[in-house]
C-alpha cells in the first residue's frame, strides 16, 4: 500500500440510505479531485453505477476518482438481494435489518481500507449513519469528517435541540418549539410533530441507533456541508462554535458539473424539449425529492390545483405505479404523460433531470418538499419556491426558506407525511387531505403572480444565485474551504 505523497488521498464513504446522500458526497469527491486531491469513493454494488456516472462527468476534465464496490450483506440481515437503499426496502419493519447490514458492510470497508486498498487515506469523509468509519479512521491515524446531507441551519437546530435535552423530553405534537438559533432575530418556530426524527417519540431506526449517531456526530473531527457560507446567515460559524470543530461549507455541489443532455437519456430530453416550448419564467416545477410520495387523497387535491392554475406545470410523481386505480384514472384524464409537447400539466413518472430543469429559463417557481438537495439546487438556479415539507428536517428547511431567506411561500402543511422511517407512528389520517386545492392555488398565486411579493422573492433568489456561483469560483468561500480541507489533510 502506498503511504505517502504530497497529494492527500480522500476516502469518501457515502451513507447508502438514499440517492440524496450518495449523490452530493460523490459530487464533493468530484470537487476535491478538481482541486487536485486524489479521491476514492467506496459504495455497494447496486449504487456503484450511480456513483460512477457522476464521476464520469468530471473525468474528461482531468479528475481521477476511483470507485470501489464492496458487497452489502442484505440477505444476511433478512433483506431482499440488492436491497441497498432505504427506498428499495419493501417494508418499514426491515429498517433495523438495513442498519444491521450497514454495520457488517462497515466491517468489510474497514478491512479493505486497512489491508487491501491501493493507497492509505489521509482523510475520511463519512456519510452520517456510517458510525463505523470513526474507529477505522482512528486506527489509521487520519481525520474523520462527517457529511450529513443536511444544511448548516438544520444541523445547528438539531445540535441546539440536543443540547436542550429535547431527545429526552419529547415535545407534544401541538407544542410550538422555538428554533430561532441565528444571531439576527429571525423568529423561527415549528410544531412538536414537525421536529426532525431525532426528537420524535419513536422511529423505525430505534433510539439506540439514534444515540449512536449523535455520539458519532460529537466525536468526529469536522463537518463538511453542501452549502455556502453566504447562504445560511452564519449557521456554519455558529455550529463550529457550538460543536468545537471545523464546519466547512463546500457547495452548492450541483454547480460542480451540470450533466449534458447526452448523458441524461430520452426521458430527460423530452422534459427539456417540453420546457423549450414555454415562455420565460412561466413554468411551475413540482417535485418531492427522490422518494417523496403523498397519500392519494392529498395527491388529488394537489393535482386539482395544478391542472386549474394559470401556469404550465411539470409534475414529478414517485411511486405512480402503486397508486389506487381511481387516482391513476384521474391522472390519466387530467394530465399529460411525458412527450406531449403542447400539454399544460406534464406528469413525469420517475426521474426528472432536476438540476437541468431548474436552470432552464422557462422555470419560474419550484414547489418542493424542502429536502436540502432540492432547496440548494433551487437557490443555485435562482428559483423561488412554494414549500411543502413532508418529513425529516424538511420543516426546519422550510423556515430557512420562508422566514430567513424570504425566497418562498409556505403552502401551509402542518402535519408530516408517513414514510419508511416513521410508518404508522405519527398517527396521520391518510384518508383526508390536509391541504385543499384552493390553498395550493393561493400559495402558487403569491409566488407566480407579478405582484410585489413575488417580485421581491424573485429578486432575493437571483441575488443568492450570484452568491452561490461566486462561492465556488477561485477565491470564493466554498473554493477556499475545499482548499482548507485539502491542506489540513496533507
Ligand atoms: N432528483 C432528481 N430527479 C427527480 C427527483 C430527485 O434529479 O426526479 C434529485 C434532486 O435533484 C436532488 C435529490 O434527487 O438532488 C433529492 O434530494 P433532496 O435532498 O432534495 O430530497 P430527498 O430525496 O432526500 O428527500
Amino acid at each position: 500500500m502506498e503511504t505517502s505523497t504530497a497529494r492527500p488521498h480522500f476516502v469518501l464513504v457515502p451513507w447508502i440510505g438514499s440517492i440524496s446522500h450518495i449523490a452530493p458526497l460523490t459530487d464533493i469527491g468530484c470537487l476535491l479531485a478538481s482541486h487536485g486531491a486524489s479521491v476514492a469513493i467506496i459504495t455497494t454494488p447496486a449504487n456503484a453505477s450511480l456513483v460512477q456516472s457522476r464521476v464520469d462527468r468530471v473525468t474528461p476534465l482531468g479528475a481521477v476518482i476511483a470507485v470501489t464496490a464492496i458487497p452489502f450483506p442484505a440477505a444476511e440481515a433478512g433483506l431482499p438481494e440488492g436491497c441497498e437503499r432505504l427506498d428499495l426496502i419493501p417494508s418499514p419493519a426491515m429498517v433495523p435489518g438495513f442498519f444491521r447490514a450497514n454495520k457488517k458492510f462497515g466491517e468489510a470497508v474497514a478491512q479493505y481500507c486497512s489491508r487491501d486498498a491501493p493507497r492509505r487515506p489521509s482523510c475520511i469523509i463519512s456519510g452520517m449513519c456510517n458510525t463505523w468509519t470513526l474507529p477505522m479512521a482512528r486506527e489509521l491515524g487520519v481525520p474523520c469528517y462527517i457529511f450529513h446531507g443536511f444544511g448548516a441551519f438544520a444541523l445547528l437546530c438539531i445540535d441546539h435541540l440536543y443540547r436542550q435535552g429535547r431527545h429526552e423530553a419529547i415535545a407534544s405534537a401541538e407544542e410550538l418549539v422555538d428554533i430561532s438559533v441565528l444571531q439576527q432575530p429571525f423568529d423561527c418556530k415549528i410544531l412538536g410533530r414537525q421536529l426532525p426524527p431525532h426528537f420524535l417519540p419513536s422511529t423505525s431506526v430505534g433510539s439506540a441507533s439514534m444515540q449512536e449517531m449523535r455520539d458519532f456526530d460529537l466525536a468526529v473531527d469536522g463537518v463538511v456541508v453542501n452549502s455556502f457560507e453566504e447562504l445560511e446567515h452564519g449557521s456554519t460559524a455558529l455550529l463550529a462554535a457550538a460543536a468545537g470543530k471545523e464546519v466547512l461549507a463546500v457547495g452548492p455541489v450541483s454547480l460542480c458539473c451540470v450533466p449534458s443532455l447526452d448523458q441524461q437519456g430520452d426521458d430527460a430530453r423530452r422534459c427539456m424539449a417540453w420546457l423549450d416550448g414555454k415562455k420565460a419564467k412561466s413554468v411551475v416545477y413540482v417535485s418531492f425529492g427522490s422518494a417523496g410520495c403523498m397519500p392519494p387523497a392529498q395527491l388529488i387535491q394537489l393535482g386539482m390545483a395544478l391542472v386549474s392554475c394559470p401556469w404550465p406545470v411539470m409534475w414529478v410523481i414517485k411511486g405512480a405505479e402503486s397508486l389506487p386505480d381511481d387516482v391513476k384514472e384521474w391522472l390519466r384524464d387530467n394530465t399529460d404523460a411525458d412527450g406531449v409537447a403542447e400539454s399544460k400539466c406534464l406528469v413525469v413518472r420517475g426521474w426528472a433531470p432536476q438540476v437541468a430543469v431548474l436552470v432552464h429559463p422557462a422555470v419560474g417557481g419550484f414547489m418542493t418538499h424542502c429536502g436540502w438537495g432540492s432547496t440548494l439546487e433551487s437557490v443555485a438556479a435562482g428559483v423561488p419556491m412554494v414549500t411543502w415539507p413532508l418529513f425529516a428536517e424538511q420543516f426546519v428547511n422550510e423556515r430557512l426558506i420562508v422566514d430567513v431567506l424570504g425566497i418562498g411561500v409556505s403552502v401551509g402543511v402542518t402535519k408530516p407525511t408517513e414514510n419508511v422511517l416513521t410508518a404508522g407512528k405519527l398517527g396521520t389520517d391518510v384518508a383526508k387531505a390536509e391541504v385543499e386545492a384552493e390553498q395550493v392555488k393561493s400559495a402558487l398565486g403569491r409566488l407566480m403572480d407579478e405582484g410585489d411579493e413575488g417580485e421581491d422573492m424573485r429578486r432575493k433568489a437571483l441575488e443568492l444565485k450570484v452568491k452561490a456561483n461566486s462561492a465556488l469560483e477561485k477565491g470564493g468561500s466554498s473554493y477556499n474551504n475545499l482548499e482548507k480541507l485539502i491542506q489540513s489533510s496533507v
